[in-house]
């Protein structure tokens, strides 16, 4: 399969089978935005819980918040948000069209070959204002990462908790970006989604002390998104040249994923030293050495909308099945937005139609996640459509069932089907979906 051809292939999917539509559709649309339907959405709330299991409540040093997107307009002056977060802008003097001047091959437009004008600086974040006065003490800004959530929340973090260096922070949330050119579908968004670790340590003493703590979370990254279904040999980490580091981070490490459009930034990772604390003039005291400090801070950043994007192109596969083509998203069970779907042989017997809701009661009373009733159209079309969306079993009821109460359970993969009592389906499915 052609790499381009797949993204296609893959946008196509996401808005015929309600995974992903473009924002504000039947107005045109607005560049940059996406509007997540209920299988992306679960997809997605899939991806934040399995984030939120492993980050938050399996450690005992982490500390979940979820803050407002308005902040203070004095927060992202101290940050240097206003003065210095923005992206190089050219536009062409031929066609007009504006471009991220960094991400140029060449210095002619790239769609008519029109001169370009020089760079001016861009601030990329959004702004509005609260209140009913438009004037500038109202002026605020949405805010363009959820970090600065976290540390505002700092000291009520110490005071309500009163954890021992060194914890964490971890939130999740929307982050808004005035990109210039958004593109790659959901890739590069103007609203996306975040989930963030600040992670507080020791101020080290020597280089080592950071560089410890900075690999363990190398590890613990790279791991997760691992086990959630991306190939290791489809991730690179990129250590970023000194010259391109953001203006708050000592080192910083780039996970790459090979998308159908090419090797791109997937999530980072970010020693940010004491730069955030400092800015906002919050320190930490410290009961058994009784000295006061400020705590530097490690930072994994993950972007939610590249990393569903990034598995939904893991996950595409086309094959031959029963001599069809067919495709089918090749998810792990625990990401998978249908769990079961279960199909009556035949839509237009009574019995059957009634046994396989009953079926269906039950196995969604037991199963953690959606569980799809599909009556329509022939049983194939049913499977295919279940392929087609990474569903892992399709559970059949049939003339049998009714004889002797067992069901066939067909496995997404491989389309093999075995017979199963419908007494043992629960159990079954519980063992298989929280893989
Ligand atoms: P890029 O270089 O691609 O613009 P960045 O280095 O500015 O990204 P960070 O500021 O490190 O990104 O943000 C952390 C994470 O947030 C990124 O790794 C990415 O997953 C996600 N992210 C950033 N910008 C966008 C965007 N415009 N659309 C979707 N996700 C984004």
């Amino acid at each position: 399969m052609q790499e381009s051809n797949k993204l296609e292939k893959i946008i196509s999917l996401c808005k015929r089978r309600g995974f992903v539509f473009p924002g504000s559709e039947i107005y045109g649309g607005l560049a940059g935005t996406w509007d997540y339907g209920p299988l992306g959405l679960m997809l997605k709330n899939n991806i934040k819980n399995s984030w939120w299991k492993r980050f938050v409540e399996e450690r005992d040093d982490m500390y979940g918040v979820d803050a407002a997107i308005l902040m203070n307009s004095h927060v992202w002056e101290v940050t240097g948000h206003i003065s210095g977060f923005h992206d190089p802008l050219v536009e062409c003097k031929k066609c007009h069209k504006r471009f991220r001047a960094d991400h140029l091959s060449g210095d002619k437009c790239p769609d008519c070959g029109g001169e370009l004008t020089e760079e001016k600086h861009f601030n990329m974040m959004f702004k509005t204002n609260a209140g009913p006065v438009d004037d500038t003490a109202s002026k605020v800004y949405l805010r363009p990462e959820t970090a600065q959530g976290m540390f505002v929340n700092f000291k009520n973090i110490i005071d309500s908790f009163h954890p021992k260096l060194p914890f964490g922070m971890a939130q999740i949330g929307k982050a808004f970006r005035n990109e210039i050119t958004p593109k790659d579908f959901t890739f590069r968004s103007r609203e996306f989604e975040q989930m963030e670790i600040e992670y507080f340590i020791k101020p080290p003493k020597k280089e080592e002390e950071w560089q410890k703590e900075f690999e363990n979370w190398r590890k613990e990254v790279k791991n997760w998104i691992v086990e959630l279904g991306i190939a290791e040999k489809s991730m690179h980490e990129l250590d970023v040249p000194q010259n391109k580091l953001a203006h708050y981070s000592k080192k910083t490490v780039d996970f790459e994923y090979d998308f159908p459009f090419g090797r791109n930034e997937l999530c980072g990772l970010a020693y940010r030293t004491d730069f955030d604390l400092k800015n906002h003039k919050l320190d930490y005291y410290d009961e058994e050495t009784k000295e006061r400090f400020m705590p530097h801070v490690i930072e994994p950043s993950f972007g939610l909308d590249r990393l569903v994007l990034a598995l939904l192109a893991e996950a595409y596969n086309e094959d031959e099945l029963g001599g069809e083509k067919r495709v089918y998203l090749k998810l792990k069970p625990s990401l998978a937005p249908v769990k079961v779907a279960v199909f009556p042989l035949l839509k237009n017997k009574l019995e059957l139609v009634e046994k396989a809701k009953k079926v269906w009661r039950t196995i969604q009373s037991t199963t953690d996640g959606l569980v799809m009733f599909d009556d329509n159209g022939n049983i194939g079309k049913r499977y295919r459509r279940q392929d087609e969306i990474g569903t892992p079993f399709c559970v059949t009821i049939d003339f049998d069932t009714l004889e002797n109460d067992t069901v066939t359970v067909r496995d997404r993969d491989t389309g093999k089907q075995e017979r199963v009592k419908v007494g043992e389906l629960a159990s079954l499915i519980k063992k298989n979906i929280n893989k």
